[in-house]
């Protein structure tokens, strides 16, 4: 069977990549389910815990790897919960601060 390359993976939408993670893992993300899917999420956050708890041996490398496994993740819960991630993100996260309405945002809050 002839496999292709559709698009370069360096100007991907995050709707290309949870597509992309769909045609890569949804064959195993549907058996294991969404509360072990979410399990492996966690456990992919707290990797990312541990990597920044080195302070001054922080590691960059290992810091980008550990926060692309978080997305593919939340990319394959979002999969398996037919969620459309992008439309998410624009939802919640349009050009502006949805609650002040400025970009950037000048709420007092931290
Ligand atoms: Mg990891
Ligand atoms: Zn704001």
């Amino acid at each position: 069977m002839a496999f292709h390359i559709k698009k370069n993976l360096n100007n991907m939408k995050v709707s290309e990549f949870q597509k992309l993670m769909k045609d890569l893992y949804f064959h195993q993300d549907t058996k294991r389910g969404i509360e072990k899917t979410f399990i492996w999420l966690v456990e992919e956050i707290g990797e990312l815990a541990n990597t920044l708890k080195k302070g001054s041996e922080l590691d960059s490398k290992q810091i980008s790897e550990e926060m692309a496994d978080i997305i593919a993740w939340m990319c394959s819960l979002a999969n398996l919960l037919e969620l459309d991630l992008e439309k998410a993100l624009f939802d919640k996260y349009p050009n502006k601060c949805i609650k002040c309405n400025s970009n950037p945002c000048c709420c007092s809050e931290l």
